[in-house]
């Protein structure tokens, strides 16, 4: 990714600029003597990056008032304008795209119907919505630092391409590519449920966790893994089907072939159909079962709760082999409320082994449409912040 090393191929230059990159994110305002400090590198290898950070514009000083004589001590701070990043929500039927700074303030959004499934068309779309991302901003083409993509299903990230595709039918499909050739700039593709992991660890917290679970409940049941601050994919692209694990060998078919799964019990539509059975035939969607559940009528209650037990149970296996220091439930689903949220919380802690819970948080995360797409755009703010020894080999490959 060379737009964004700058054409600085020497190694340890490039990792020492990632480090005070970070420690200049972190610190909010930092001297340069304190940076020297921080990081135990030189004072004069502090002065050079930081000088060059500069002038790329990813990083500028300002002076500081709280002196105590003579002249204020010159500060350095992130410049979140410095550069902008679009991240885009692939959906049934149409995708969600947004610009940001590398705050993940966002600039500019939009929306661009995808209805026809196939890849030539879709590039075609995606393509005009960027360009109109970019136009309706103002920002100029060369600030754009990359394009983030989330979809659902089987993402090979490291060579951008797409394995498996529920809403579209794509198998195989070099996405990546064929977007940059196109579009002249870095694309990033990802596990929907990945990027929106990624955007919990990059979006407005200095401090983010290094060990925690992002999973997500709705439609389908997704996770997202950050082990030692670093997203884990598995060996291509497959890890986090937490939905497609099997709780009940003799339970409903699920989407997969498999019976049982804990995506056939817990999702909207496994939710709604167990509704049917017990509420009644007429009951419409999820949401008339959670209205049910609110105002108390007693088989409504039981179906979200007997849903969340199953998650809180796989919740507590997942503590057990991972041991995070948090799990944090995101998705359409968090509006299930207590019934269900109650009902996790008890099964967690029924299940857990003794000792692990104790430092575990349970988050439930609030919800915005907003979400997805600046959990795509926080993937490409994601790799502007790795040392370029976390970097996946595609990124250099692909800008050679
Ligand atoms: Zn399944």
């Amino acid at each position: 990714m060379s737009s964004i090393l700058l054409g600085n191929r020497d190694l340890i230059r490039s990792i020492n600029r990632s480090i005070l990159l970070n420690a200049i994110k972190t610190q909010g305002e930092v001297s340069r003597a304190a940076l020297a400090h921080l990081t135990g590198l030189s004072p004069a290898t502090v002065t050079a990056i930081t000088g060059q950070l500069i002038q790329e514009g990813l990083v500028f000083e300002k002076a500081t008032g709280d002196s105590t004589g003579g002249r204020p001590p010159i500060m350095l701070a992130l410049n979140p304008r410095g550069g902008f990043v679009i991240g885009i929500k692939l959906m049934e039927g149409h995708a969600i795209g947004a610009l940001t700074d590398l705050n993940a303030a966002i600039l500019a959004k939009d929306t661009i119907d995808l209805a026809d499934k196939q890849v030539e068309t879709s590039v075609e779309m995606l393509s005009i919505l960027i360009n109109r991302l970019v136009q309706s901003s103002g920002v100029r083409k060369k600030q754009l630092l990359g394009v983030g993509i989330g979809l659902a299903g089987v993402v090979d990230f490291t060579h951008g391409i797409v394995r498996q595709n529920p809403f579209f039918g794509w198998r195989n499909i070099p996405l990546g590519d064929l977007l940059e050739t196109r579009l002249r700039v870095p694309v990033f593709i990802d596990n929907d449920v990945n990027t929106l992991t990624l955007s919990e660890k990059w979006i407005n917290r200095s401090q983010p966790e290094d060990n925690f679970i992002v999973i997500t409940v709705g439609r389908g049941i997704g996770m997202g893994i950050i082990i030692n601050g670093q997203i884990y994919r598995g060996k291509a692209g497959g890890a986090g089907e937490l939905g497609h694990t099997i709780v009940d060998a003799n339970g409903p078919l699920c989407d997969c072939g498999r019976h049982g799964c804990l995506e056939s019990l817990v999702s909207d539509r496994a939710l709604v159909a167990q509704a049917r059975q017990v509420v009644g035939p007429d009951i419409a969607d999820l949401d008339e079962v959670i209205r049910l559940a609110t105002a108390g009528q007693a088989e409504a209650v039981g179906v979200l709760a007997r849903a969340g037990v199953l998650l809180g149970r796989q919740i507590a296996n997942l503590v057990n082999v991972f041991d995070p220091k948090l799990i944090i439930i995101s998705g359409e689903g968090t509006r299930m409320g207590e019934a269900f949220f109650a009902a996790v919380r008890t099964a967690f802690h029924d299940c857990v082994m003794p000792g692990l819970a104790e430092d575990t948080e349970i988050r439930v995360n609030s919800w915005g449409d907003d979400i997805w797409a600046l959990g795509a755009a926080s993937l490409v703010i994601a790799e502007i912040f790795k040392s370029p020894i976390q970097k996946e080999e595609r990124l250099d490959q692909a800008r050679k």
